[in-house]
């Protein structure tokens, strides 16, 4: 049965609304009313977010997994409805929201089995040393705390995998801290029929209903409200450089200043040497438009600059173009990204030295694939070529030597991914770039492409600023159940005092 959403926000288990009211941009499909968030609700998921804290951080890890796994559940039995209301609000195909879906239920399950394992709490025990001399050791015991009410930003290109149940929430939760969400009005509709199943995996556990929160936006008060609200202790993010840097400044500048771990945007740079090229500079070119333009190139890890001998650069220049023929427009998130992507391209197009490979033509919402060539020495010269335009649009460099494309490496800002092609052949320059990306990227990856995140133990998604605001932390994979977890040391307390996480 179709999806009719009521517009409505949950605040501590209760849905409400206000007096205004605005209305979703979908794709296709029917425009819904939403009641548009406040600043006193903000302020009334706070608290309630406040009031749960100590009993929800009290819970044991199998109490919060039965919750994320019960978020799952509840989430696959909405499945056909999300996917509905998802591809119209988004104009993501519905094959792609279903896999979304899958890996946000497994991102919640993955929580879930990590926690229960308890090899997250880094639990450390130094017994003490009565006989020490000159002095006894006392008995210190350290353990991961959660650090209190999280507020997360749902992300407007992953309506289901980062936004209301994504991967902040989910490492929130398994954390054991409340969550206050505001949602993304890319997608409201979304954002609300997951805040449903949220409730009803709450209901079902018997958890305190300021656990979960959801404030639909429309206003931008709402976002600035909820960071610098004393009650919140951290925030998730995920959206442009300058909203996040706002934000951010936001957080930095209260009298308590908390962490903003915010993700804002990356050209995932790919270095293509020379013997690969040489082997199959087809194929990596094939492979490189293939992900640069796949969902309108509206990931994080688009991988939007390539960097090549510029002797080799016509090997790869014609099959990329060839590749491109194929790709036609390609509906945005929202019409505002739609706009940045049109401007963002306009103004490459225009920069000094900037050669266009292949042009397109794309009006109102939609996107076609673009491709620029840029010599190393007007590439340096010029900033503005090293931001990232989300969409489907792909600048080469051209360097003269390989210690021209170390420099070009030098250059870039902090990036979430780093790609080398290369073969066995190339192992001298690589050996020479590979300490430099470390020190940019948050993954360096050899031989693919950085778009498709694995969600494992081993990922780290982030990076150096831009990539993101906190280079120690990644916001996806199970490490990142760190950032809402504080270290705690329990000297001499009594084992009957201590958290029931202490108990493995
Ligand atoms: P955005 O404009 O940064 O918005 C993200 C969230 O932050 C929204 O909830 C927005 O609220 C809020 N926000 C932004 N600036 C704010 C401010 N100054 N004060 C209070 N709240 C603020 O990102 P977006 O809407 O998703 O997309 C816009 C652009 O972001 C895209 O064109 C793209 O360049 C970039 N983007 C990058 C990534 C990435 O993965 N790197 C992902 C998505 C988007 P409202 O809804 O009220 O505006």
């Amino acid at each position: 049965m179709a999806f009719t959403p009521h517009g409505q926000h949950l605040i501590a288990g209760h849905w409400v609304r206000t007096d205004q009211s605005f209305f979703s941009e979908p794709a296709h499909g029917p425009a819904h009313a939403f009641s548009v968030g406040s600043v006193a609700l903000v302020d009334q998921a706070a608290r309630a977010a406040e009031d749960a804290f100590d009993s929800f951080a009290a819970t044991s890890r199998e109490q919060r997994a039965a919750f994320l796994d019960a978020i799952a559940e509840e989430i696959d039995a909405r499945s056909e409805a999300i996917t509905e209301i998802g591809s119209q609000e988004t104009g993501l195909p519905a094959a792609r929201l279903q896999g979304e879906r899958g890996r946000t239920v497994g991102q919640l399950r993955l929580f879930a089995s990590h926690i229960r394992a308890g090899d997250y709490l880094d639990a450390r025990h130094d017994p003490a040393l009565p006989d020490r001399q000159p002095l006894p050791r006392p008995d210190i015991r350290l353990l991961q705390r959660p650090i209190g009410p999280v507020a997360v930003f749902g992300a407007s290109n992953f309506p289901l995998a980062f936004s209301v149940a994504g991967g902040d929430t989910a490492a929130a939760l398994a954390a054991g801290c409340p969550v206050v969400v505001k949602g993304h009005s890319a997608h409201p509709g979304t954002g609300e029929i997951i805040a449903e199943a949220i409730h009803a995996a709450r209901l079902r556990c018997d958890l305190h209903p300021g656990v979960f929160s959801l404030i639909q936006g429309g206003n931008r008060e709402v976002g600035q409200a909820v960071v610098q609200h004393p009650l919140i202790k951290a925030v998730g993010f995920t959206g442009s450089l300058a909203g996040g840097r706002a934000l951010f400044d936001l957080c930095a500048q209260r009298p308590e200043p908390i962490p903003f771990f915010g993700e804002l945007g990356s050209v995932n740079p790919m270095f293509l040497l020379p013997a690969a090229v040489d082997a199959r500079g087809d194929e990596i070119a094939r492979g490189w438009m293939a992900s640069l333009t796949m969902g309108a190139g509206q990931f994080c890890t688009n991988p939007g600059i390539a960097v090549v001998l510029a002797s080799q650069a016509p090997l790869i220049t014609a099959a990329a173009t060839a590749a491109l023929v194929a790709i036609g427009p390609q509906v945005m998130l929202t019409e505002g990204i739609a706009a940045a992507y049109h401007r963002g391209q306009q103004a490459i197009a225009a920069a000094p030295g900037v050669q266009t490979l292949y042009d397109s033509h794309c009006e109102q919402r939609t996107a076609t694939p673009y491709l620029y060539q840029v010599s190393a020495s007007d590439w340096l010269k010029n900033p503005l070529l090293h931001e990232e335009v989300f969409g489907p649009l792909a600048v080469l460099i051209t360097v003269r030597t390989s210690d021209d494309m170390l420099t070009v490496a030098r250059a870039f800002s902090g990036q979430l991914t780093a790609t080398l092609h290369l073969d066995e052949e190339d192992s001298a320059l690589g050996r020479q770039l590979l300490p430099i990306l470390e020190r940019k990227a948050g993954r360096v990856l050899a031989n693919g492409f950085p778009t498709g995140v694995e969600v494992c133990d081993a990922m780290v998604h982030g990076g150096p600023y831009p990539a993101s605001t906190n280079f120690g932390a990644t916001s996806v994979g199970t490490l990142s159940i760190r950032r809402f977890l504080r270290p705690v040391s329990y000297q001499n307390i009594p084992a009957s005092l201590l958290p029931q996480d202490a108990g493995k």
